[in-house]
């Protein structure tokens, strides 16, 4: 059994996985974020700053749900949330659309490339085997 620490209030108790944070703060959140979620649908110009005051949050809470896209502001040049590349208004998340295809292509590049310095490092390394493939 792994216990430890909640976060929030000190409190031991049973860890499973994520934040370590114990089952009653993590609902009191919980409950706080639903309340944020109703507050930006009824509101056309909330910010982060407004919810956070709205629901008794730090900003920071506010920008980690806006961050895991879980609070969709609907107006983004006063919500307050640009994107981490380029700076654009957002309404949700961590990118705007278009540096998010850009991280996703720069993502998928990452993945293949380890490939291609190996196979031109054996080149240099065997001037033979370079010979024989060019007959
Ligand atoms: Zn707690
Ligand atoms: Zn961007």
């Amino acid at each position: 059994m792994n216990v430890r620490n909640c976060k929030n209030c000190g409190r031991l108790f049973n860890y499973i996985a994520g934040p370590p944070i114990c089952p009653e703060c993590k609902d009191q959140v919980e409950k706080k974020f639903q309340k944020a979620k109703e507050f930006v649908r009824n509101t056309a110009h909330a910010t982060v700053s407004m919810v956070a005051e709205e629901v008794d949050v730090s900003e920071q809470q506010v920008k980690q749900w806006i961050r895991e896209e879980r609070l969709v502001f609907s107006d983004a040049t006063v919500a307050g949330v640009t994107c981490e590349v380029c700076g654009e208004p957002i309404t949700t998340g961590r990118f705007c659309a278009k540096c998010k295809n850009q991280v996703m292509n720069d993502l998928n590049g990452a993945i293949k490339k380890p490939d291609a310095p190996v196979v031109k490092k054996k080149e240099r390394e065997n001037p033979r085997m370079r010979f024989l493939d060019n007959r």
